[in-house]
């Protein structure tokens, strides 16, 4: 079966967007299987940028079918407001976007308790969007999917249902995140309008994937912020890595032909939680400056530091990757020496795989291997060849580390500053 996936393999931001919008040139399908609202892909397309939270990154291509999964939550108000900008670009996505029938809504009420939630100690840094509750609602089995919104009637019952539920827990939210007609009053507009988007996505998927339709599995986040493999708690709501793709999207992971991995050519993270190789002072200053690291949804400065292979081997493994793109190698341009973490010396121990827990990833000392850098510009090389040695030596390194091919290197935001790697025996491609 033509199925192919792609995934972030550090804490995000990894520039999955963009490669998963120049896959897409080969793809028919594409799907969205996890998170919410929180992702922020950024494309540049003939100089033109569009952020994606929702929707998946392959509505730019007018032939992509795009598939928001039974995995991801989603706030209805943000999604319109997603589809009236990509429609004031000329992007038609008429047709083309199917919601999950399954998929969970993110309610007034689960912004109200999130923001609740995240006021002084013991906050883990959200986007504020309501996504953990509404996953946390959705475990519990009180949360309400797009397929109870379609009717009004079942709507306003497991609004009540959560309601009982969530006034036992938490007495204090504002009535109007909460009473079912307040939120039917806010909610309710969408309805028409959401309707001939809805199926039964997971059917429809096995049916084009049988049928040889060549289908993109788009992971947000990263590994790292896996709720299961990452560094919890300090991670997301969901599965951002392999497992999540099958959960969340219906498609059985036997069909599943190809496991690719985007990792930047150094790390960042956004928020609270352990990070061994963060720079700080100017040195962290600098790398956030050079690749431009704020965040696409929030605006947040990201925290930069240096490659970790310890991280990376472990999404490797996790995700059984088959490939690996670099992205982001010409930010590294100018720097005399850059570094990457091949163990970690935690309480008088040398750790060569990623550890599980917070306390060891806190005490961990990274130990770097250093390599001389480059000082020319990169983004407007677009062969191996063109590339200085001393960047070919890094990449080189990365694949010797991770023992994964690579079959992308990324110099620039641009869809054309994408080099074929070293590893790239055949042009690589959604499905076999
Ligand atoms: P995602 O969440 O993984 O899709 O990551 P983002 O969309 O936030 O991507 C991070 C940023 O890096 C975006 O602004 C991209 O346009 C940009 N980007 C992606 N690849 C490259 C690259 O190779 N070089 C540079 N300089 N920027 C890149």
């Amino acid at each position: 079966m033509p199925v192919s996936m792609i995934l972030g393999t550090q804490w995000g931001d990894e520039g999955k967007g963009k490669i998963v919008d120049l896959l897409s040139d080969d793809a028919d399908v594409v799907v969205r299987f996890q998170g919410g609202p929180n992702a922020g892909h950024t494309l540049v397309v003939d100089g033109e940028t569009t952020v994606l939270h929702l929707v998946p990154s392959g509505i730019l291509h007018p032939k992509t079918d795009c598939v928001i999964g039974n995995g991801v939550v989603l706030n209805l108000d943000g999604l319109f407001q997603e589809l009236d900008e990509l429609k004031s670009k000329g992007v038609n996505t008429e047709g083309r976007l199917w919601i999950s029938d399954r998929a969970h809504l993110i309610l007034p009420g689960h912004r109200a308790l999130e923001a609740h939630e995240e006021q002084g100690a013991g906050a883990v840094g959200t986007t504020l969007r309501g996504i953990g509750p509404a996953y946390r609602d959705k475990m519990a089995r009180i949360g309400v999917t797009v397929g109870e919104f379609l009717n009004k009637e079942a709507f306003l019952t497991a609004l009540a249902r959560q309601r009982v539920w969530r006034e036992r827990l938490v007495p204090s939210l504002p009535e109007e995140s909460i009473d079912p007609d307040q939120v039917e009053a806010q909610m309710g507009v969408y309805r028409d309008r959401l309707k001939p988007m809805v199926r039964d996505t997971g059917l429809a998927l096995v049916q084009w994937a049988k049928q040889d339709r060549r289908i993109l599995l788009e992971g947000a986040q990263g590994t790292l912020l896996d709720v299961d493999h990452g560094t919890y708690p300090f991670v997301t709501s969901s599965n951002a890595s392999a497992g999540g793709a099958c959960t969340g999207s219906g498609i059985p992971p036997r069909m599943i032909d190809r496991v690719l991995g985007v990792t930047k050519a150094y790390t960042t993270r956004v928020g609270l939680g352990p990070f061994p190789t963060e720079l700080g002072g100017e040195e962290g200053e600098k790398l956030r400056a050079a690749g431009g690291e704020f965040g696409a949804t929030t605006g947040r400065p990201r925290r930069c530091g240096w490659l970790d292979g310890l991280a990376l081997r472990h999404a490797v493994r996790i995700n059984g990757l088959d490939g690996l793109i670099v992205t982001k190698l010409d930010v590294l341009s100018g720097y005399e020496t850059i570094k990457i973490a091949t163990a970690y010396q935690c309480d008088g121990e040398l750790l060569t795989e990623f550890p599980a827990g917070i306390g060891a990833l806190e005490g961990a000392e990274p130990v770097y291997e250093s390599f001389p850098g480059w000082s020319e510009s990169l983004d407007s090389m677009r062969h191996w060849d063109e590339l200085p040695q001393t960047a070919r030596n890094f990449v080189a390194r990365i694949k010797e580390i991770t023992d994964v091919p690579i079959h992308w290197v990324s110099v620039g935001q641009a869809r054309e500053a994408t080099i074929p790697g070293p590893s790239l025996e055949t042009k690589v491609r959604v499905g076999r």
